[in-house]
């Protein structure tokens, strides 16, 4: 007899005298949805439906419409009907299942074509045999050779598929995986199969692995990076997808994707790493600023106020242009490295030190709370920068400007700071270099009106409302025979009034409008000299200057299409190079000596005169003089001031020196010379003396508009010495406004 226990747990199968057949068998026929019924037979060997049904289950009952104990006992033939097609006589064996197709009968009359598959299982003790009767129902059929199909036409398709692909049981054993995987791992299908798959996941992977595994189990599809090691040792970087599946006769488990992104990865990382890092010097570029900048501009809940005690130090070098115009790109490398190197190491673990571009380098530094912590972590990056530079065998001293912005309480943008610093380093540079300065309201303030002028010059340069006031230079004499003009641009602001030419010159080099500037300049000049030609030549003016020149400054020179922009002006005027004469500075030549020096050296072969203008301010590197294109100079007032007549030789003062020996070297040279700001009688006579042949000044004559000059010119260009008090005071100096 079946247990007691079994059957009141499986209510639904027939109970009868199935005695020793298999428990476990039965508990599986019992669950199963499939019809089965347990038969013996009378004797051996026996056709199918000589055998008794001793036990059903509720499937077979259902199948039959008879309850399963009313199935007990009867004759199978009562159940089954052969077909006519199927052959004869399939008996019931002792040693191999057989399959046959007949009729089920149901209780309703109605029959079912169905397949039996009957298999042989002894009785316990070996003395009597029962055949289990499995009924597969047509739909059946259907549905698992469709879900076989699926099966197969699934693992083609992964066994083909270039993705690795595996299929895991619940254990976490691969039960199987196709040759992408067996490849990526490097160990073939077959061994890997049955073998535990997270044994290939590198140590500290594996409890996120774990994870994973457990969330997918219990119905989620997930997806983690993750590493896996192979056979030959190395470390893969993997994408992981996974998703549950049952895979028939193996249960619960999951399929996953493994793709190798090694070296996608390797080359996202490169990339994110190019796009927030200085390629030269390895520092965070000005995007990576940027960003930290906005962190810390945002205010944290909890935090009093956003920024606090942040200080953001923009160092500049002040002569770098230098290093590289002189030395080379590649030494100029070299310098923003080591430098690079040395700003590194003046701030603390957790500061940042970027390089937002060119010579510009930006510390981002905490605890910059008082003015003494600012103060002291400046003069460490002003003496970095300033122990020497070995570069090319030579030992370079550099010096840099630093503009520092507190990041405390404000409410502006990331690019805002940037921009504020640069104002506070431009401030510390015009102070001098060497040295740094704090944005503070006065500052900001400055600032603010520098850009307001900015923006109203670049209009004013579009309108054409700046002018030209021209100062005679003169043959020194009683009366002074004027010789050629120096152009002197002129901008009256609608409500400051006139501007300074040296403050809006300054504003327009810093905002790049000087090209503008110059260009129009030269075009008003060459407009003028031609119409005061014209009427020379008409008669109507009996003088006439041989040149006008113009003030050129360094980024005009070193401007793109600069000398062909020069050669249209005057060619559009009907004039000629030689009717020019284009006044540089010393230090604009220094600064990037072999971008101009071709320039000049071209316009000057066509006619051009050059001067260097404010001689004896600059570098005042004499030994270069001789191999400049240059014509004359223009010894700066500075020097002219100071001259007195008192005493000859150096008794006259170290002023009167000076302008000796820059005379006399003009002399060697066979330049000549222009003396600037000659105000007095006594410092024309010092200066005649000297043997100085040209001079402007406002002895003579102050810059004078278009009307004033053509007077002069209509007088014969005659002019009288008009001495100045020495004081300032005199005058009438246009309205100071400063930037
Ligand atoms: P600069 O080239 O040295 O021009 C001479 C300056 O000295 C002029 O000042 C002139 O008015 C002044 N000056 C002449 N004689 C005397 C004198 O006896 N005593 C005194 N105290 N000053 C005298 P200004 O017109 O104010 O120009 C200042 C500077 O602005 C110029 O110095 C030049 O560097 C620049 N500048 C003027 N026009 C232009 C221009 O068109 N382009 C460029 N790039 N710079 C210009
Ligand atoms: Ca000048
Ligand atoms: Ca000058």
């Amino acid at each position: 007899m079946l247990n007691d226990a079994w059957r009141s747990q499986h209510a639904g199968g027939s109970d009868d005298s199935t005695t020793g057949v298999d428990a476990a068998l039965l508990h599986f026929a019992a669950a199963a949805d499939q019809p089965v019924l347990v038969v013996s037979r009378p004797q051996a060997p026996a056709p199918l439906e000589i055998a008794r049904v001793r036990w059903a289950n509720t499937a077979a009952a259902d199948l039959f419409g008879v309850a399963s104990d009313h199935l007990v006992d009867r004759a199978v033939t009562r159940l089954l009907r052969r077909r006519e097609e199927s052959p004869e006589g399939e008996h019931l064996s002792r040693d191999r299942r057989i399959r046959c197709t007949v009729d089920a009968l149901t209780s309703g009359g109605e029959s079912r074509h169905v397949e039996v598959v009957a298999w042989p299982v002894p009785e316990r003790e070996g003395r009597e045999w029962f055949w289990v009767l499995a009924v597969v129902l047509p739909e059946d059929e259907r549905a698992q050779a469709a879900l076989r199909a699926a099966e197969e036409r699934f693992a083609t398709l992964a066994q083909s598929s270039p993705v690795p692909t595996i299929v895991s049981d619940v254990g976490a054993r691969l039960s199987r995986v196709n040759d992408a995987f067996a490849e990526l791992i490097g160990l073939p299908a077959e061994e890997l199969c049955g073998t535990a798959w997270l044994t290939h996941v590198v140590d500290d992977e594996r409890s996120g692995v774990v994870e994973a595994v457990a969330r997918v189990l219990a119905g989620e599809r997930v997806t983690l990076d993750t590493r896996l090691r192979n056979a030959a040792g190395q470390v893969r970087w993997v994408a992981v997808r996974l998703a549950p599946s049952r895979t028939p006769g193996y249960g619960a488990g999951f399929i996953g994707t493994v793709e190798d992104v090694t070296d996608r990865l390797a080359r996202e990382h490169r990339l994110a790493y190019q796009a927030q890092h200085d390629l030269l010097t390895g520092l965070p570029n000005r995007l990576a600023l940027l960003e930290r900048l906005t962190d810390l501009l945002t205010p944290q809940a909890g935090a009093p106020q956003a920024g606090s005690g942040v200080g953001v130090l923009m160092v500049d070098l002040d002569d770098f242009k230098t290093v590289n115009d002189g030395l080379g790109p590649e030494a100029g490398d070299a310098v923003l490295v080591e430098i690079a190197r040395r700003l590194a190491r003046t701030v603390r673990g957790g500061d940042m030190v970027a390089r937002p571009g060119g010579d510009e380098f930006v510390l981002v530094c905490a605890d910059l709370t008082d003015l003494d912590a600012v103060q002291a972590t400046a003069r460490r990056v002003l003496d970095a920068v300033l122990a020497p530079v070995e570069v090319n065998g030579l030992r370079l001293r550099l010096v840099a400007s630093i503009g520092v912005v507190l990041l405390e309480g404000l409410t502006c943008s990331a690019e805002e700071v940037v921009r504020d610093a640069g104002i506070a380093v431009h401030e510390a540079k015009a102070a001098g270099g060497g040295r740094w300065t704090l944005l503070d309201d006065e500052v900001r303030q400055r600032a603010r009106r520098a850009l307001r002028l900015v923006a109203d010059l670049r209009e004013a340069l579009s309108r054409g409302t700046v002018d030209v006031h021209y100062q005679p230079i003169v043959r020194p004499g009683s009366p002074a025979e004027l010789l050629s003009l120096e152009a002197l641009c002129r901008w009256t602001h609608p409500e400051l009034g006139p501007i300074r030419p040296d403050v809006f010159v300054e504003l327009a080099e810093r905002a790049n409008l000087v090209p503008l500037l110059d260009a129009h300049v030269l075009a008003l000049a060459c407009r003028d000299l031609a119409s005061w030609r014209a009427a020379h030549v008409a008669g109507d003016l009996p003088h006439t200057p041989a040149y006008v020149a113009v003030n050129v400054s360094a980024v005009s020179l070193a401007a793109e299409g600069f000398s062909a922009g020069v050669r249209q002006t005057i060619a559009a005027a009907g004039l000629h190079l030689r009717d020019i004469c284009l006044e540089v500075t010393e230090t604009s030549l220094a600064s990037d000596l072999r971008a101009c020096r071709t320039v000049l050296e071209e316009l000057r072969r066509d006619g051009a005169r050059v001067a260097i203008d404010d001689f004896g301010t600059g570098y005042s590197s004499l030994a270069y003089l001789k191999d400049l294109p240059v014509d004359h100079l223009k010894v700066d007032r500075s020097f002219v001031r100071d001259l007195h007549s008192v005493g000859e030789g150096v008794a006259g003062g170290p002023a009167r020196a000076v302008a000796a020996a820059v005379v006399s070297l003009a002399r060697t040279l066979g330049l000549g010379i222009v003396a600037e700001g000659v105000e007095t009688l006594e410092q024309d006579a010092v200066i005649r003396d000297l043997g100085c042949e040209a001079v402007q000044g406002f002895l003579y004559s102050r810059p004078l508009t278009r009307e004033a000059l053509v007077e002069v010119l209509r007088a014969g260009g005659l002019l009288h010495p008009h001495p100045l008090a020495p004081t300032p005071a005199h005058v009438p100096a246009p309205r100071e406004v400063t930037a």
